[in-house]
């Protein structure tokens, strides 16, 4: 899961972490309110998007002015104006695609003068199976690039769990990060207290792009932007009441709360499958015959008829889905629960694509059975070969009948 950059320095500043002053506002009269119980002369006026590479971001809007999502106001009348501009617009950045988002949020903050821009993530490494620092003089810029172009400035550590943060981490930290005098203690400091965040709040990823130095000599997290583990959020209510619904696909939504391992992708053909595996060389195949799958979808190995349901009623939602194949080597799960659960679900919700069933394994006959005195228009096939060709040849199809 994941929290705006708001949230994401709430939860840091709570560890201690030194982040600036600041407030949310979901209106510009909000924004006004927040700037006004700022210091000054400068206020940030920050779209809150799950999206990083904000400044450097463009609206789609005209009216929403040319310059990017993170904007400096050198005034509570330009804050106001700001707000007005992005509230509502749709800001594009690298990290959006190019269809955007919307910005429902701002974040407004007290602006800080900066003397250098550095780079910081805390993350879960699996090779060394530890949590690691990485850090890199170079703050502000894509990060990516720095690794691609100049590796040799991107340094690591990872924390022996045993023994946690010891002393010389934060001096390794300073060392990597080009800090000397006071800094050194304050990025000592400031180790500890991430990783306190980062194993206390369960997270998989936390990124500080730019950490930065002020013009008086202090470190401030000036960008943050965390993931949590979701396997671990049943341990943290707090972070779970941050989750902003809106940020996140609809679908995806719903095939949570089903237990259903879900993923929207952007073709044509709806899979169902069971199992993880079968489900990537059903994508494969399809990819293949030259289409491509509306979804990753594994139903599970023991999934009742109430979430094949649910699986179904998510597919045939997707307006993209131009047909349907559901293949399913039953094991654990058994082919008859699979041919009720889509039974179940046509009945509901209608079905106005053509859909492939290929079903082999646990109970196979009377799954075909209940799909066939189902009246319902189903293609059987043979194997997943066969099902992969007809439900593409059934796409084309309509295609070419546009
Ligand atoms: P991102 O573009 O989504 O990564 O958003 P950031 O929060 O990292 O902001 C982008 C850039 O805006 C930063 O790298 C800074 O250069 C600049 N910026 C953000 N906050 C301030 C501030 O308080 N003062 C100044 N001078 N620049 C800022
Ligand atoms: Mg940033």
């Amino acid at each position: 899961m994941n929290i705006h950059e708001y949230q994401a320095k709430a939860t840091l500043a709570a560890f201690g972490a030194p982040v600036s002053a600041g407030k949310p506002a979901f209106t510009p009269a909000e924004a006004v309110v927040a700037a006004q119980a700022l210091p000054g002369p400068v206020w940030v006026v920050k779209s809150q998007i799950h999206a990083g590479g904000r400044g450097k971001g463009k609206f789609k809007e005209a009216s929403a002015g040319d310059q990017g999502g993170v904007r400096l106001a050198h005034s509570i009348d330009e804050v106001k104006r700001f707000a007005t501009e992005m509230l509502g617009a749709t800001l594009v950045t690298v990290q959006t695609g190019p269809a955007g988002k919307q910005v429902n949020r701002l974040y407004i903050e007290d602006g800080s003068s900066i003397a250098r821009e550095l780079y910081l993530s805390v993350l879960v490494d699996r090779k060394t199976s530890r949590v690691s620092f990485v850090m890199s003089t170079e703050g502000g810029v894509n990060i990516e690039d720095v690794a691609h172009k100049t590796p040799e400035k991107i340094h690591s550590f990872s924390i022996d769990p045993a023994t946690g943060v010891m002393p010389h981490h934060g001096r390794a930290a300073a060392h990597a990060l080009g800090l000397a005098g006071d800094l050194v203690k304050q990025a000592e400091a400031l180790i500890a207290k991430l990783y306190a965040a980062f194993i206390g709040k369960d997270m998989s990823m936390l990124e500080i792009n730019p950490l930065i130095v002020t013009n008086d000599g202090k470190l401030r997290v000036l960008d943050a932007k965390i993931s949590f583990d979701d396997n671990a959020l049943y341990r943290h209510p707090d972070i779970v009441e941050l989750r902003d619904e809106s940020e996140e696909d609809a679908k995806e939504i719903e095939a949570s709360k089903h237990d259903l391992n879900y993923v929207t992708l952007d073709g044509a053909i709806g899979c169902m499958v069971n199992g993880a595996g079968l489900a990537m060389a059903t994508m494969d195949i399809i990819k293949l015959y030259g289409e491509s799958p509306a979804n990753f979808l594994d139903v599970g190995g023991g999934a009742s008829k109430e979430r094949v349901t649910a699986a179904f009623k998510i597919i045939t939602a997707d307006p993209n889905v131009k047909g349907i194949l559901i293949n399913i080597f039953g094991g654990i799960m058994r082919c008859d629960v699979i041919a009720e659960g889509v039974v179940a679900a046509v009945k509901e919700v209608g079905l106005k694509v053509p859909l492939v069933v290929r079903l082999e394994g646990t109970n196979v006959d009377l799954g075909k059975k209940i799909l066939r005195e189902s009246g319902l228009n189903v293609v059987p096939a043979d194997d997943l070969d066969d099902a992969a060709q007809k439900i593409v040849a059934a796409v084309k199809g309509l295609r070419s009948r546009g």
